[in-house]
């Protein structure tokens, strides 16, 4: 290994800008991911691999002393929108005024060479295996993570590198889509006596939405659980047509433990108690909102817009041992643990498959998914410092 990469902060830097100038949106991230493999290798990374869905998977060897802890980043960022309201291009990886700059520079590939970076620092002395696992699809519900794990990964931890302004994160509330589809009989707006109009139970839903919104649960970390409806959409779309398919949509923000049959299930009896039995021609169906997602690896699939939630209790063995690795930036003392305002791919290994998770990065939230996305280059300097530690410690809170 004698000709590997060196692991520092420069390079690291270099590999975030490289990572940057490769448009990756959910769906197209193979280039991205080919230039990962390649710095997996040139850091003398083992079992360097992708997976059927795209994946980009390496692993630096610990001495078998602990079990693995995972870092795990994605691959896919969400759309830059008009190239001209930046100020520093999307894709030019630009560094200026002590900032990276451009799309992903927090969200996430900044983060994710740092990570990449600091397993590198640990070759040949850390305790356990280090899993770098950055995945596919994590902007439009985790269908990497989800896969990944369905397919018998089983770290002993994760650690997730969404933008934590050098907190330690432990938990997010999850997000599903479900939609209240009303069917009746179209008919000309002429002749409304022929028709069964499928807007007439839209204020039923509606109430029965307002209803089960204030019986919603509060977690005494992640808060109050909402819902609410976004959207009404109707077909056909013709004025002069009584309409005979409705769909109300709905935005949920669930607490952990909610999966999509509990949610479905029960907007299902929330309607049902506010319509009764529906006038005739009407009938109600409740469905949580999918969408195919076909990965570039050619793998479709049809999905429901579900992420779960999850949260770490924050006395836990592994958010102790991180948040007193890490630090205060400024100051003595553990770091500030806290939740995410946003979710991650923490919703599937801790919320679905029950792995400590914990998020650990730099970037400040307000520039995520903006055309101000920005990377403190002092902060991600800090944390690239502060991650082989917390690896460690983790590592040894899992024995
Ligand atoms: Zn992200």
């Amino acid at each position: 290994m004698g000709n590997a990469r060196e692991p520092t902060f420069e390079n690291a830097l270099a590999f975030a800008q490289d990572l940057i100038r490769i448009p990756s949106p959910s769906g197209d991230e193979e280039a991205v991911a080919r230039r990962v493999i390649e710095e997996y290798e040139a850091l003398g990374f083992e079992d360097v691999r992708t997976d059927d869905v795209g994946n980009a998977i390496g692993v630096v060897k610990g001495r078998g002393e602990a079990p693995s802890v995972m870092l795990n980043c994605h691959l896919d960022v969400v759309a830059e929108g008009d190239h001209s309201e930046w100020e520093f291009p999307p894709f030019s990886g630009a560094v200026e005024q002590g900032f990276l700059h451009g799309r992903g520079a927090m969200d996430i590939k900044g983060p994710l060479a740092l990570q990449t970076y600091a397993a590198a620092t640990l070759m040949g002395r850390a305790r356990g295996d280090i899993i770098v696992a950055h995945t596919v699809f994590e902007e439009r519900g985790g269908l990497g993570m989800q896969r990944l794990l369905d397919s018998g990964v089983r770290p002993g931890a994760v650690v997730i590198g969404e933008s934590t302004h050098g907190d330690v994160c432990i938990g997010h509330r999850g997000r599903g889509e479900v939609e209240v589809v009303i069917h009746g009989l179209a008919g000309h707006a002429s002749a409304p006596g022929r028709a069964a109009n499928a807007l007439d139970l839209v204020p039923a839903v509606l109430t029965a939405l307002h209803k089960l919104a204030e019986a919603q649960a509060e977690d005494p970390m992640l808060g109050r659980s909402t819902l609410v409806a976004t959207g009404v959409d109707v077909l056909p779309e013709s004025r002069n047509v009584i309409p005979d398919k409705v769909t109300v949509v709905v935005d949920w923000r669930v607490l952990p433990g909610a999966t999509d049959e509990w949610m479905e299930q029960s907007v299902e009896a929330a309607v049902r108690a506010e319509v009764g039995d529906p006038p005739a021609g009407l009938t109600v169906e409740v469905r949580m909102a999918a969408q195919p997602q076909t990965t570039y690896t050619g793998i479709t699939s049809e999905r429901s817009l579900f992420t779960p939630g999850f949260v770490m209790a924050p006395d836990d063995p592994v958010v102790r041992a991180a948040a007193r690795a890490v630090g205060q930036r400024d100051g003595d003392g553990p770091a500030t643990v806290r939740p995410w305002a946003f979710a991650t791919d923490g919703g599937w290994s801790r919320g679905v498959h029950g792995i400590p998770t914990v998020g650990f990065a730099p970037g400040e939230e307000r520039y995520a998914h903006t055309n101000r996305e920005r990377l403190s280059l002092d902060e991600a300097r800090w944390t690239f410092e502060r991650y082989p530690l917390l690896i460690d410690a983790v590592h040894r809170a899992l024995l």
